[in-house]
């Protein structure tokens, strides 16, 4: 059944074209809710559109007794000016699909068909979840209370691009064991002093003082705190406080990302970033406060549901186009992990890196494009994987 994704391919390279051209960000995303709408339509293929969202549950039938598989695209882009010379350049100003969620829409929406033309061979029911907000993390949370997952047994999402090593060829479909990507979220914390003149400091509380502490507090936490096997991450990418050089200021905002690998170390991020802050804060007479904006936990995959898929791979591009093993997971994060949280599963990963095309840049560059010959191969995994669950 897989094989009928190859017929496909000039229609996933269209579908692919069409998304591009129109990105949105976000939850909201009215115009690519349209296109996915009047595909599924077209293929005859039922769905329900969320509360809260423009995200679409579609299915492949629906309520059969058996197992229930859920596949799972994003469709959200980025606030970023593409810089690409093609013709089918982002319309939207300042918006453009850099992190390849066009092409998986496309994918999946050709999975769908491909599934839905051999339905009556699927002992059970394939679910298509086409979810927003993926970029902020909002997008899962929102399925999740549409009921994406009632009654799912296993859920299988995929990621184009050059995201685990832009070395690894297009064509080359990745899907590991364990941790694959890290937990994301951001924090804020509000360091308060007391303002008064650059030349009295002793009549104030020096917040700007204070921060300076937090910020080299919070290095040591990643030195001396963490199993040095375990990859953690602390950035702050913003701190902002004062106006004027003889001002001691009210107040410093430090806002920053943390990623871990798992959920005792995320919290425990969390707790000590508080600890130091406080404390660092009171030892020189101000407070502060810690806001912790949660993002998504860790992608964890289930050993087995990445076993399986990893077969599947293989018999749709040959064991030398499929790795089971990298030397280390990728720091970034993917609201995935809230599926994952809920059913087993994997998160999976298929480069579309090629420098004769330039498509290997990073995901959010302006140049980021994609190898598209690899699009019916997403599709054709998606449906192999659904076909050998439902057997
Ligand atoms: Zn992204
Ligand atoms: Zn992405």
């Amino acid at each position: 059944m897989f094989s009928k994704c190859k017929d496909i391919q000039a229609e996933l390279v269209n579908m692919r074209r069409d998304l591009h051209k129109i990105p949105e960000l976000g939850l909201d995303l009215p115009l690519t809710q349209k296109y996915v709408i009047a595909k599924l339509n077209e293929y005859g293929i039922e769905y329900s559109l969320n509360e809260g969202d423009s995200g679409i549950i579609a299915y492949v039938n629906k309520g059969k007794p058996g197992k229930v598989i859920a596949l799972r695209a994003d469709m959200d882009a980025l606030p970023i000016t593409e810089a690409n010379d093609v013709d089918y350049k982002s319309t939207h100003e300042g918006k453009m699909h850099a992190c390849g969620h066009d092409a998986h829409t496309s994918m999946l929406l050709g999975a769908a068909k491909i599934l839905n033309e051999n339905k009556d061979s699927l002992n059970g029911e394939v679910r298509f979840i086409f979810q927003t907000a993926e970029e902020i993390s909002k997008g899962a949370p929102v399925m999740l209370k549409n009921n994406a997952l009632k009654g799912v047994n296993a859920v299988f999402g995929t990621h184009i691009g050059t995201i685990l090593d832009r070395t690894i060829p297009a064509g080359t479909f990745i899907v590991c064991p364990g941790a694959v990507m890290a937990s994301f979220d951001r924090f804020v914390i509000t360091v308060k002093g007391k303002g008064c003149h650059g030349s009295t400091p002793e009549k104030g509380v020096d917040p700007i003082n204070i921060a300076a502490h937090v910020v080299l507090g919070l290095e040591g936490i990643i030195a001396r705190e963490f199993n040095a096997n375990d990859a953690v991450v602390i950035t702050i990418g913003h701190i902002q406080g004062g106006a004027q050089y003889n001002i001691i200021p009210d107040e410093v905002i430090i806002e920053g990302t943390t990623r871990a690998f798992t959920e005792e170390n995320r919290q425990k991020m969390a707790r000590r970033i508080e600890e130091v802050a406080k404390f660092s804060a009171e030892a020189f007479g101000g407070t502060a406060e810690l806001f912790m904006d949660w993002g998504a936990a860790p992608v964890v995959n289930d050993p087995e549901m990445a076993e399986f898929a990893g077969k599947c791979a293989i018999e749709v591009l040959g064991e030398e186009h499929v790795i089971t093993r990298v030397k280390a997971p990728n720091m970034g994060g993917e609201d995935f992990a809230f599926y994952l949280g809920e059913v087993p599963g994997a998160f999976m990963f298929l480069s579309s890196s090629n420098p004769d095309k330039k498509t290997d840049y990073p995901h959010h560059n302006p140049h980021f494009n994609i190898d598209e010959d690899v699009l019916w191969e997403g599709s054709a995994i998606f449906v192999k994987i659904a076909s050998e669950f439902l057997k």
